[in-house]
């Protein structure tokens, strides 16, 4: 396994992190004997980055991992678990939070500590009701070692909130078609100037990159000058930036477990080389010429006055179009943007005041493209999901 170093505490992570948010499932529960094998498997093989969150597999995926590392696992590993701010009303609950993820995980400390899917109106509110404060009272009392965020929203608020505080790491989606959505490699490179550690969430979509491919892709991939599996080539593209610590895959197959450790073990920052990195634009171009609407991610158009997440509504709307699996793309519209996981900034908000359209420099019909936008996720198909958005992502999750 290769090792990259967190500069502000020179801590050594695996290159490759287990994600335990798409866990193996028997009968719509965790398979338990299958996951804790497949984790203890990543863990002899080198992995010792752990990420987990309140919500992950409807609460279960915390009290898992607690069971999973007995044996004297949970002490080969940094453990990531998060505080997701859709759970917050008030600067008690994040204590309540954070000590109810630890009875959970039946540990004294949680490693590595995130503020959970941050964007520019849970920033907010987390602020407001007092975070860094709690950040630092969980440092000191040594019930989290280390304090990051992890981050869906624009690359103005990415700035905003690296700024804010002494963050050692922060976590991002970043694959070859984001390098210009949400904190993209702008941010990237602004957190690393900073000495902040990046954790990269996303690298193939979802197990989209690496799913059923569009046919254009499916050819660039058999003419490259070498073979790779998709997964292979999504992840070597994501830890050949120096600024990547470590790359967080939601693994739950055995033979993608084996072949994840082997790509990462060897992916070495700026070892791809030029014919391989056209290998990649090659396949990003096909599936932007499947783009609906040529949004950058900038956020300069932000904030709309009447609360539309702009930026969040055409990356989803071109997700839908440009990756298999629409059914999880309008999830995640009604998880970010209809009020499963935040406050509503979905399409539909927009009253047409224009003030958007002076600032983008893509000269977007804003409201024009945001009407398609409604039409395509506002209505009945994605509001019949919000009762399984709500529970998976519910603030009542049972916490004993
Ligand atoms: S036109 Fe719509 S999206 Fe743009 S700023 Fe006005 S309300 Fe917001
Ligand atoms: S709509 Fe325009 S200004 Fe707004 S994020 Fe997209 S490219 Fe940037």
């Amino acid at each position: 396994m290769q090792y990259r170093t967190v500069p502000k505490n020179g801590e050594n992570l695996s290159a490759l992190g287990f994600g335990a948010m798409r866990l193996p499932t028997k009968r719509l529960k965790i398979d338990e004997e299958r996951a804790t094998r497949q984790l203890r498997y990543a863990i002899d093989n080198g992995v010792n980055y752990v990420d987990t969150a309140v919500p992950y597999h409807g609460g279960e995926s915390e009290r898992f991992l607690g069971r999973a590392l007995q044996d004297g696992y949970r002490e080969r590993v940094n453990l990531a678990t998060k505080l997701p701010p859709f759970m917050v009303k008030s600067r008690v609950d994040m204590d309540r939070i954070l000590d109810i993820s630890l009875k959970k995980l039946q540990t004294t400390h949680i490693d590595y500590y995130l503020l959970h899917g941050l964007e520019a109106s849970g920033w907010k509110k987390m602020l407001d009701l007092g975070v860094l404060g709690f950040l630092d009272s969980a440092r000191a009392s040594g019930k989290i070692r280390n304090a990051g965020f992890s981050f869906h929203g624009d690359r103005k608020t990415f700035r905003e909130i690296i700024d804010a505080y002494d963050w050692v790491f922060c976590q991002v989606q970043y694959n070859f078609l984001d390098e210009d959505t949400q904190a993209g490699t702008e941010g990237l490179r602004y957190a690393a100037s900073k000495g902040i550690a990046v954790m990269v969430m996303e690298p193939l979509r979802g197990g989209t990159l690496a799913g059923k491919l569009p046919d254009g892709v499916v050819r660039i991939y058999r003419d490259a000058p070498v073979q790779r599996t998709p997964a292979e080539w999504a992840l070597r593209f994501v830890l050949d930036h120096p600024e990547v610590t470590v790359v967080l895959s939601g693994m739950n197959d055995e033979a993608h477990i084996s072949e994840n450790i082997r790509t990462c073990s060897d992916a070495l920052p700026g070892s791809m080389t030029a014919e391989e990195h056209d290998v990649i634009s090659r396949a990003a171009g096909v599936y932007r010429q499947m783009m609906k609407v040529p949004c950058t991610g900038c956020a300069y158009c932000m904030p709309c006055p009447f609360g539309v997440n702009i930026p969040n509504c055409f990356q989803l709307y071109n997700q839908y179009y440009m990756v298999p699996g629409r059914l999880m793309t309008r999830i995640w519209y009604g998880v970010q943007l209809m009020g499963g996981m935040g406050v509503p900034a979905y399409a539909g908000l927009c009253r047409n005041c224009g003030k958007c359209m002076k600032a983008c420099p893509q000269h977007i019909a804003v409201p024009d493209e945001l009407r398609k936008v409604s039409k395509k996720f506002d209505g009945l198909r994605t509001k019949a999901l919000m009762p399984l958005v709500r529970l998976v992502f519910s603030d009542k999750i049972k916490e004993e």
